[in-house]
């Protein structure tokens, strides 16, 4: 039988109560947390007695991404199942959802709820209700979706630099997915309420998500829309709205200060032209959609002017962001590596502190298969150890020798040998994370070092691997630190296993 802990992120709104009520339910849940992320969390939540452990942690509003990652992090379970705050849930939900997770295979991550939004019945839904409606049949968001823990370590949980509750859960899903694990429907089905009216702004405000698909871009190239199974944008047609708006009123400004208005008032006149056919036709489609009353015809002709200029300075503004805050490097390279570098102790063999004794030497499993895998497909593999035993005098350069040997005798040949025998103090440029091993070895392999992938299981390996100029992959240990995972799976990669890691960045296995 499989345990689980719910999350629950929140800013405290009404159904919260309720909603943590229902999910105390049988079978009962290992524990409940509510990650309150309220801005301002001076009074306490109105929250029930629960029979299971109730945890609240506390983000500050920091947004869902970062509430949902203290929500997990704080909870042991196999499966921690994400709830919104705003979902109505049945009342047996729990042993739904049992239902859903119990005998998945291991390579799935993640158990998404069906999700129904229930349309007004006596008119069409305003162009705010559509918004909402857009979550019913939406892939892999996390209004009511469990993942796995041990998927949640692999990838490090959410992407944080997502502010707000938009692609934060497409991106953990891709980067899920793209570790070799699925993601599956479950049976249960989970009720969105349509929200009562936002405000006729609220439009306007959804248009910062542009921001946040500048960031997906940014990680994931061009083809990040179909790779999230969205449809094709509107930023392409607001820039051409906003530019020709741009251009209508400067060139009436420019006429007006020259007083040759024949030319310009040309130009002012095709490009406002320009203008009024894209905004009228964007316009009458949302008024087509939608109930129309006055009062929702009027904010949609306003909004429609609005949208396109704001949706053109999110999108700049989060392509500002990506360029000066050091997101530039983030894409997650899709060439395929010609060699691949293996850390010796905790990634090839199990870790051993100042391994002297040939005897101790065992292959993790998964290690022999995964290499003869890369040797069939003309792959390089090569070994990248730091010994600081040898400089400590805890092993000798013989036993170094016979155990390297002996690994070689049972995962067979490996194209270079790199081992940095000196100490932390030594100052030496070969010791990881400096980057000394990874370039003698792309040198002795006859590669440039981006075409050389490390795979290794704590921070330095990924960091000695990135100072080279190479790509790499931390495949976590029980020992790996979790701030170290946090980083990988920001500046390279996280894979659950050698053998995913393998498949994932090299090729898949036959
Ligand atoms: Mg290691
Ligand atoms: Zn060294």
């Amino acid at each position: 039988m499989i345990t689980y802990a719910v999350v629950i992120p929140t800013i405290g709104r009404a159904g919260l109560a309720q909603l943590v009520a229902t999910v105390d339910g049988q079978p009962a849940p290992s524990c409940i947390v509510v990650a309150d992320d309220r801005r301002d969390a001076t009074s306490a939540l109105d929250l029930p007695a629960t029979t299971a452990p109730l945890v609240v942690v506390r983000t500050h509003g920091r947004g869902p991404a970062a509430a949902r990652n203290a929500g997990w992090r704080a909870a042991d379970a196999d499966w921690i199942a994400f709830l919104d705050d705003d979902v109505a849930i049945p009342l047996d939900w729990c042993r739904r959802l049992v239902a859903d997770l119990d005998d998945l295979p291991d390579d799935v991550a993640a158990s998404q709820a069906w999700i129904y939004v229930p349309a007004p019945d006596d008119r069409l839904p305003t162009d705010g209700e559509r918004r909402t409606m857009n979550l019913s049949g939406a892939l892999w968001i996390t209004a009511d979706m469990a993942y796995r823990r041990s998927a949640l370590l692999a990838t490090g949980g959410f992407d944080e630099r997502f502010p707000r509750a938009f692609r934060e859960d497409a991106d953990l899903a891709l980067r899920t997915v793209r570790l070799g694990y699925s993601i599956v429907w479950g049976e249960r089905v989970t009720t969105h309420p349509l929200a009562p009216s936002a405000g006729w702004r609220s439009s306007l405000r959804a248009q910062a998500g542009n921001a946040d698909n500048a960031l997906l871009h940014a990680k994931y190239g061009r083809q990040w829309r179909s790779l999230i199974g969205t449809t094709p944008g509107s930023t392409g047609r607001h820039l051409i709205t906003t530019v020709a708006a741009t251009a209508a009123l400067a060139a009436l400004a420019s006429g007006w200060v020259a007083l040759t208005r024949g030319h310009w008032a040309r130009v002012a006149a095709t490009a406002g032209l320009v203008w009024a056919g894209l905004t009228a036709e964007f316009a009458a489609g949302r008024i087509l959609s939608g109930p129309r009353t006055a009062r929702e015809i009027s904010t949609v002709l306003v909004t429609s002017v609005l949208i396109p200029p704001f949706a053109v300075a999110h999108r700049l503004r989060g392509e500002l962001r990506v360029r000066f805050a050091g997101l530039k490097d983030i894409r997650i390279p899709s060439g395929k590596p010609r060699a691949v570098l293996f850390d010796r102790d905790g990634t090839l063999i199990e870790d051993v502190p100042y391994l002297a004794d040939p005897h101790r030497v065992r292959p993790v499993p998964g290690a022999r298969r995964t290499l003869n895998h890369l040797r069939r497909h003309g792959v390089a593999v090569g070994v990248i150890s730091n010994q600081s035993g040898v400089a400590r005098g805890l092993i000798h350069a013989e036993e170094l020798a016979r155990v390297n040997a002996r690994v070689e005798s049972l995962l067979g040949p490996f194209d270079t040998w790199q081992v940095c025998p000196h100490g932390p103090d030594d100052g030496c440029g070969c010791r990881k994370p400096e980057p000394g091993l990874v370039t003698a070895a792309a040198r002795e392999l006859g590669l440039a070092p981006h075409e050389c992938l490390m795979i290794g299981d704590i921070g330095s390996d990924v960091d000695a691997a990135l100072a080279a100029g190479a790509r790499a992959v931390l495949v976590p240990t029980r020992h790996t630190k979790v701030g170290e995972i946090d980083h990988a799976y920001l500046v390279a990669a996280v894979a659950p296993t050698l053998r995913s890691a393998v498949r994932r960045h090299v090729g898949r296995s036959r």
